[in-house]
């Protein structure tokens, strides 16, 4: 049957290109129109393949010379030609082969008085068009004089051809030479005038279609430089701004506001960013070289590909990207072979043996303690449980006013009177070991309570014990903390004492103990030590109070149906009304001075602070500002982390801040993600918590570029802005402002030291080290966590010795704040009573490198450190000078591989901007070899696929862990990551990235909600978790361990399964990437310009229900109202079964056309 088919459509079409039998001819072509319905592709496409528009165009050519030409034979064709053409990739090649332009634009010329004929004629003028090549011929030859003449002046007679005529402009306008012939003849201001009559004589939008084919072609030619200026010279701007504003409020008018707006975007003037220098208004200067700053500029060809995460490249080309992807895919077999080599100076390796001190260790002093620290061991261990280790139930994490202290321990079955989940601190003035009064403890609990209760009923008057806060006059008191009062409070000498410092202290006193693991103390002890290179004088709030996780998580964010246009609009409303933009600078780091003290009605800004990152703050209305991120220090790129204070707001207004240099081309900020807030009363009142906050939040491109005056970077770079309004909780309050949960350098310092102080030091080893000195001068922490062995005993002390090594990196690059949530969980976790954490320490020895880059985090860099380097692109050649801390980690890898102790998993803790969940990437060369279609027989390689069992241990008890996110592919362009190098040279098998989202889930028990601190440090519990069970699946232990295990591995497992089967109901699988209400077009540069195909389609369709070819809409007469089927009855039982034809004709439809014949010429 299709064979038949097949052979019966070539016989039509090779017929049809010879035969001059006009009824043949017109048979054919009846039988063509009926084997090819209307808005189906399948057909059309497989006659393509057979030479269907090569025996059209034929057709047409024989057709058209014949004098006089024989329009019953002309217009079918012409239909189909048109069907077929805009189906056909290479069809303007195969007009341009026929020689049939000319023919076609004489046809159009001859039946300029015909507008049925010319509406046909019309159709294939534009398929020609798609191809540039062809339109630019057409161009030459006149054809855009012909459709001008045909759409100007506006008339609303004859709509079909006019339509027809301004699609077929649209089209050829695709074409630069032929958008510069317009601008040329002026055809650009005509078309302008065209569309605002056509704007107001539409009232009631009958003629959408014609508005936007106009839009269409202004947008074509706006993409020639010419074109823009020639749009802006006549008042482009200004009238398509007007015009949009009537068709926001109707959404059947989308076609033209989203085409308007594009334009408007497109043409709104490029401008250099508001500052000086693109560059980081840090600089450092790096030892010995003096060129390493400019050697950095512009360097990175690479530099949108973001470390583990995917390259990101424009959103237009999926095709390309997806194929770029696999092209980075290494393929080279020598090269992924995993072959350990020691790559490293031998004499060089000495120095790390001091690093391992655990392997030599005697452990004399083991059965030696006093009685006293006996009991003070005892009571840390009873009081310093473990938060981040339970799994939250559905029903704490969705609703709002969840305890979580009940909760934890009635999950974990601990004992009751731990209920209250806090590290009560040692008072703050002592840095010693202390003695616990009992009495204090008792307060402590009845106190947390009582906050705990305040919290669930959002009841803030019930918070009466906290209610002794100072009043917050003008949001300055705080700042004392950190002048020269703040001595006060950490070297208490007796003469010092001031006022304010006591009431801080009576603040701290009262609320401080309710944060675990933190100390206002021991952070502003460690904040001082820290060295910048601005040369920090200040502390921010939030990180020197503290944060405690809410009761609950938001669900992402839904985005607002037409969010981006209105901001886009309020935009370009600054070009149209520039007398209303206020235009002042209220925050300049660079010029301290500037910051307009006396400027009523303004925010104040503040961003000089470990972590705190903005630049330069512009107010633009009344209640909007613009923001200008620092880029990297010695680099000028890298904005998208931003951090700072802001204060003086009103109470309920919502304010709206414009980050205007951010970078990446896309952002979670387009998909639910909120950023998050932090406010300084709500703290004082007892809730200290950075919250997901941001209304009307997304992100798009701008009109801002680097200038290659102001030293930008990679030519022609395009901005991003990221916008977001705020509606601040307090009047005169202080508020924070940031792109994720910060974390600084002084936290993971101020919670090592209280980690170390609340360990229990009779069951947990533990040695803080510094690795190396980074190179702005600050101490790089190496840890050693493992279990005390049980005794001196030999058997004791050697199992101690074997333990196989685990090595735990975090943040590398400092805007991943997330990663070191994750280690905060884990480190938690790790020197935590929870008998698991008990059982693990027994079976590894963990290396763990919380911060990798403290500068880059210090200093409030996004990416890179103070070289300007990407640390996780040097590990293939680290420079001791320039990347000490890579150079130190990796020389330390090299020691334990070299005395045979190289880890058996090692994890790098990063941060996703792009992707939802958290997720493993590995290395694998099969996967990679497979991924990469690579002929290799891959039989011959021997692979342990012991990669993939801790991801999927973790996909079970971490819940937002996700298996399906992982990858286990080794790309070119990650050769120098942490990753692949050590998976290569050390050999390690398990050698992962572990990337957690800045935004949410998209499955399991957090699906759809963002992720909270909670949540991150949850993860990195699990993960620990996760190393216990991979220990017992994958390595020798003893029998006595797996009994241990069994046992609380059940119970956890039980956990696991309640949890999860209360949420399995909403944890159906979807897709990736959560659902947005409209489409986003965040990139100017997109081109699509819907579905032409259906498009014409259904304008033929319309055409064929239209029987008197010159009648308009307006005249509608009876036989109109007939639907295009019954006409179609009609002609074929008027027509006379063709007798020349043998053909295989299964269809009678026949020469619909012919009804044509009696319309006047
Ligand atoms: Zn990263």
């Amino acid at each position: 049957m299709a064979e038949q088919e097949a052979s019966g459509l070539q016989v039509l079409l090779s017929t049809l290109q010879t035969s001059c039998d006009k009824d043949v001819i017109l048979n054919i072509l009846g039988v063509l129109t009926n084997l090819l319905p209307l808005g189906t592709s399948r057909r059309i496409h497989y006659m393509i393949s057979k030479g269907g528009s090569e025996a059209l165009l034929q057709a047409l050519t024989t057709t058209a010379q014949a004098e006089p030409p024989d329009h019953s034979t002309l217009l079918p064709l012409l239909q189909l030609l048109a069907r077929v053409g805009q189906r056909d990739r290479k069809f303007g090649l195969k007009v341009q082969k026929a020689e049939a332009t000319d023919i076609i634009l004489s046809l159009a010329r001859r039946n300029l008085g015909h507008y049925l004929h010319l509406t046909h004629c019309l159709w294939v003028l534009r398929v020609c068009a798609s191809n540039v090549t062809t339109g630019t011929t057409l161009g030459i030859n006149g054809a855009m004089e012909l459709l001008f003449k045909i759409i100007s002046p506006y008339s609303k007679r004859h709509i079909r051809t006019v339509r027809a005529a301004i699609e077929a402009l649209a089209a050829l306008l695709k074409s630069k030479s032929n958008s510069r012939r317009a601008v040329n003849r002026g055809y650009l201001g005509g078309l302008l005038r065209l569309y605002q009559d056509w704007h107001q004589n539409d009232v009631s939008n009958n003629y959408i279609y014609i508005r936007r084919g106009l839009l269409l072609c202004l947008k074509h030619i706006t993409n020639i430089q010419q074109g823009r200026e020639t749009f802006l010279g006549s008042q482009g701007m200004e009238i398509l701004f007007t015009t949009v504003q009537d068709c926001l409020s109707c959404k059947n008018l989308d076609p033209i506001t989203n085409t308007a707006i594009q334009i408007l975007r497109k043409c709104y003037p490029k401008e250099p960013l508001p500052v000086e220098t693109e560059g980081s208004c840090y600089s450092f200067p790096l030892p010995g070289n003096s060129n390493a700053e400019s050697s950095h500029e512009g360097s990175e060809g690479d530099y949108e590909s973001d470390g583990e995460e995917e390259s990101e490249k424009d959103l237009d080309s999926e095709d390309v990207e997806s194929k770029e992807e696999d092209y980075d895919l290494e393929t080279d077999v020598n090269k992924l072979r995993s072959r350990p080599v020691l790559d490293w100076p031998e004499e060089e390796l000495g120095q790390y043996e001091a690093m391992c001190q655990e392997l030599s260790h005697k452990f004399q002093d083991l059965e030696s303690e006093s009685e006293e620290e006996k009991i003070l061991e005892d009571r840390t261990e009873s009081l310093l449980s473990t938060p981040s280790h339970f799994i939250p139930n559905a029903t704490s994490v969705k609703h709002p006013g969840y305890v979580w202290g009940s909760q934890s321990m009635a999950e974990t079955g601990q004992d009751p009177g731990e209920k209250v989940f806090k590290v009560p601190l040692q008072s703050w003035a002592k840095m010693k070991k202390c003695k616990w009064d009992p009495a204090d403890e008792k307060r402590d609990i009845v106190e947390g309570t009582q906050d705990a209760d305040s919290c669930e009923d959002g009841d803030s008057a019930r918070s009466h014990t906290l209610t002794m806060h100072p009043p917050l006059k003008e949001g300055d008191w705080y700042k004392k903390i950190f002048g020269p009062d703040c001595e006060v409070l950490i070297n208490s000498s007796p003469g010092g004492r001031r006022e304010s410092s006591d009431m801080v202290a009576n603040l701290l006193e009262k609320h401080q103990r309710n944060i675990p693991f933190h100390s206002p103390h021991f952070y502003l002890a460690r904040a001082k030590c820290v060295k910048s290179i601005p040369g920090y004088k200040d502390v921010a709030f939030p990180d020197f109070w503290g944060h405690q996780p809410p009761p609950y998580s938001k669900p992402m964010l839904e985005r607002k149906y037409g969010v981006q246009r209105d901001k886009v609009l309020d935009d370009v409303r600054r070009l149209i009304q520039p007398g209303d933009v206020i235009g002042r600078t209220v925050f300049d780091l660079e010029k301290h001075s500037d910051s307009s003290p006396g400027a009523p009605a303004c925010l104040k800004f503040f961003s000089e602070f470990e972590s705190g990152n903005l630049r330069k703050a512009i107010q633009v209305r009344e209640f909007e500002y613009d923001l200008i991120m620092n880029g990297d220090v010695n680099s000028n790129q890298h904005h998208q982390w931003f951090y700072f204070e802001v204060r003086d707001m009103k109470l309920a207004v919502p304010y709206r801040f414009n980050v205007i240099n951010c970078e990446k081309l896309n952002s979670q900020f387009n998909y639910g993600m909120q950023l998050v807030m932090y406010s300084v009363k709500e703290a004082l009142q007892g809730r200290p918590r950075w919250l997901r906050a941001g209304q009307d939040i997304c992100y798009y491109k701008n009109h801002y570029c680097c200038s290659a005056a102001a030293g930008g970077g990679p030519r022609g770079k395009c901005y991003y802005t990221l916008t977001f309004s705020i509606k601040f909780p307090h009047e005169d309050d202080v508020c924070y402002l940031a792109y994720h949960y910060p974390y600084t350098y002084s936290s993971m310092m101020s919670h090592l030291d209280i980690l170390e102080q609340n360990r229990n030091p009779k069951k947990v080893y533990w040695r803080q080290q510094t690795l190396c000195q980074t190179l702005g001068g600050n101490p790089c922490p190496l840890l050693t966590i493992t279990a005390m062995p049980d005794s001196k005993k030999s058997d004791d002390l050697e199992q101690f010795c074997s333990r196989p090594y685990v090595f735990l990196m975090a943040r590398v690059h400092p805007g991943e704040s997330n990663a070191s949530w994750v280690m905060k969980g884990t480190l938690e976790f790790l020197v935590s009573k929870d008998p698991i954490a008990d059982l693990l320490r027994k079976c590894f020895i963990f290396k763990i490198i919380p911060m990798l880059n403290p500068d880059g985090v210090i200093n409030g860099n996004h990416r890179c450190s103070l070289s300007g380097d990407d640390l996780n692109r040097q590990w293939l050649t680290p420079n001791p000078q320039l990347h000490p801390t890579i150079y130190h980690a990796k020389g330390l890898l090299h020691y334990l591989r070299s005395i045979g102790r190289a880890p058996v998993v090692f994890c790098d803790y990063h941060g996703h901007s792009q992707k939802n969940n958290v997720f493993l990437y590995g290395c694998s060369i099969k996967e990679t070899l497979w991924q990469a279609g690579c002929m290799v027989d891959t039989a011959d390689i021997t692979e342990d696929v012991g990669y993939r069992t801790l991801p999927k241990i973790l996909d079970k008890v971490a819940p937002a862990f996700v298996m399906n996110s992982c990858s286990f592919l080794v790309e070119k362009s990650r050769e120098s990551t942490a990753r692949v190098v050590v998976w290569k040279e050390m050999g390690v098998l398990r050698s992962y990235t572990m990337e957690s989202t800045y935004c949410g889930c998209s499955h399991g028990l957090y699906k759809g909600l963002q992720l909270g601190t909670q949540e991150l440090e949850e993860m990195g519990s699990k993960f620990c978790l996760g190393l216990l069970i991979l220990h017992l699946k994958s390595f020798p232990c003893s029998k006595k361990l797996m009994v241990q295990a069994a046992l609380l591995l059940d119970l956890e497992e039980e956990i696991t399964d309640r949890v999860q089967r209360s949420c399995s109901s909403s944890s159906l699988e979807t897709d990736d990437e959560p659902p947005c209400v409209e489409e986003i077009d965040y990139n100017t540069d997109s081109c699509s310009d819907g579905d032409g195909d259906l498009e014409l389609d259904q304008e033929i369709q319309e055409c064929l229900s239209w029987v008197e070819g010159d009648v308009e809409d307006e005249g509608a007469t009876t036989e109109q109202t007939c639907s295009s089927k019954a006409l179609r009855g009609l002609y074929i039982s008027s027509q006379p079964a063709s007798s020349s034809t043998a053909l295989p004709l299964r269809s009678a439809a026949l020469g619909l056309y012919s009804g044509f014949k009696s319309s006047p010429a």
